[in-house]
């Protein structure tokens, strides 16, 4: 008997409040990022699109269109039971010209245990041939961004502790590693068990994966708390583990904005109580300063470019403090910067979109980036779109929304 998941909502909401915002691909040679519902491969976007109730959809750089992902013959995508884009994906992508994505299943046993299992699939774009390319214990819905560093994908898995009443706050967190040609999982080892655990992973240098990890000593329900006491419930660590022996080390830097390279980007406090947004090479522990004061978490980077925000300030908790409506919904800054990495040059786009509106780079194409767009006032959620690079500098308003597929 299958077990319906309950925990996928909680899950999204984790990743809302802890991310805010997606990142894309680009954070070292050689690594691609997958996310719950976007990965970015050479030759376009895969990605679940919002505005047609999740449909795995595929934007195609060379035609500059989005498809359905679904090649079933005469199926005009809105039977949800036979449409191949409505299959049920996590973390799908594409690699070596073949789609991959998670799902999770979950039995009773017959002493009346419950048992999760995530299977890794591997399939053609039509979804005709589909096959498991392995199975494993583990929850598939607790982790949000897994890594492919040649064919080997790390993967965040949970066993979370069910009890009579179902589901608990309890949960065991573990590093696996997936070869992908031959299907082989191994164990890397465990980051941690705990209640109410959310582990943030931001990236991989030197073969140590970095992570934030939150935690509560107890178990609590955040139900009962105020939204403004939230964020400083939580226990909370930075630390990276190693992807060969597994071994976990806290390291005593702020959460970082964005690991890419061999770099460590974060805000930094300086001994007059000021905040600079900081380069520190791990390797050899020299720092630069790239702004004069703290930026928002959300970092892309692309072409060599690194685009952030300025914030207000960063509060008690570290984390960046941005401007906020009475109901709790972030201002976007009129000023966002353009950081050349290469030539250490910092460029101020003034934009010329409202405060409510918000480009998100995804990915560049030739001379355009492609974006998701985001309009609060007006319900618009990671709407694909693309602008110029050279519009996008000159204030963003040029954008053209890429036509939903039909
Ligand atoms: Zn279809």
């Amino acid at each position: 008997m299958k077990y319906v998941y309950r925990v996928i909502a909680i899950s999204m909401i984790i990743l809302l409040l802890s991310t805010g915002c997606h990142m894309n691909e680009d954070t070292g040679k050689g690594i691609r990022v997958i996310e719950s519902g976007l990965s970015v491969s050479n030759e376009g976007i895969l990605y679940s699109c919002l505005q047609l109730n999740n449909a795995l959809c595929f934007y195609d750089f060379e035609s500059m269109q989005s498809v359905y992902l679904c090649a079933e013959p005469n199926c005009n995508h809105t039977d949800y039971e036979r449409c191949k884009a409505f299959r049920s994906s996590h973390m799908p992508f594409l690699y070596n010209e073949k789609l991959y994505y998670f799902t999770g299943e979950s039995y009773y046993e017959r002493d009346g245990s419950i048992k999760h299992t995530t299977k890794l699939i591997e399939s053609d774009f039509s979804g005709s041939i589909e096959k498991t390319i392995t199975e494993f214990e583990a929850n598939n819905i607790t982790s949000y961004i897994c890594y492919l560093v040649g064919d080997t994908l790390y993967y965040i898995g949970a066993k979370i502790r069910y009890t009579d009443l179902g589901s608990s706050n309890y949960s065991s967190h573990i590093l696996f590693s997936i070869n992908l040609s031959d299907g082989r999982v191994n164990t890397i080892g465990k980051i941690l068990d705990g209640y109410n655990v959310n582990i943030m992973p931001h990236g991989i240098i030197d073969n140590k994966l970095f992570l934030t990890i939150h935690y509560t000593e107890d178990d609590i329900n955040f139900a009962d708390y105020n939204m403004e006491d939230w964020s400083s419930i939580p226990l909370r660590y930075n630390c990276h583990m190693d992807l060969e022996s597994g071994i976990i080390e806290k390291i005593d830097l702020p959460v970082p904005t964005k690991i890419v390279d061999n770099y460590y980007y974060y805000n930094k406090r300086y001994d007059n109580g000021a905040y600079k947004f900081v380069a520190r090479d791990w390797r050899k522990g020299t720092e630069r300063v790239i702004y004069d004061g703290p930026v928002a978490n959300n970092v892309d980077l692309i072409d060599g470019k690194m685009f952030f925000s300025p914030v207000e300030g960063i509060d008690k908790n570290g984390d960046p403090i941005r401007k906020l409506d009475d109901n709790g919904v972030i201002f976007f800054s009129d000023i966002e910067y353009s950081y050349d990495l290469k030539k250490g040059k910092l460029t101020t786009i003034q934009k010329k979109i409202s405060n409510r509106e918000n480009l998100d780079i995804v990915a560049s194409s030739e001379d355009k980036y492609i974006v998701f767009y985001m309009d609060i006032d007006n319900n618009i959620h990671n709407r694909l779109a693309y602008i110029s690079k050279v519009d996008y500098l000159n204030g963003m308003d040029d954008f053209v929304l890429i036509d939903l597929p039909s």
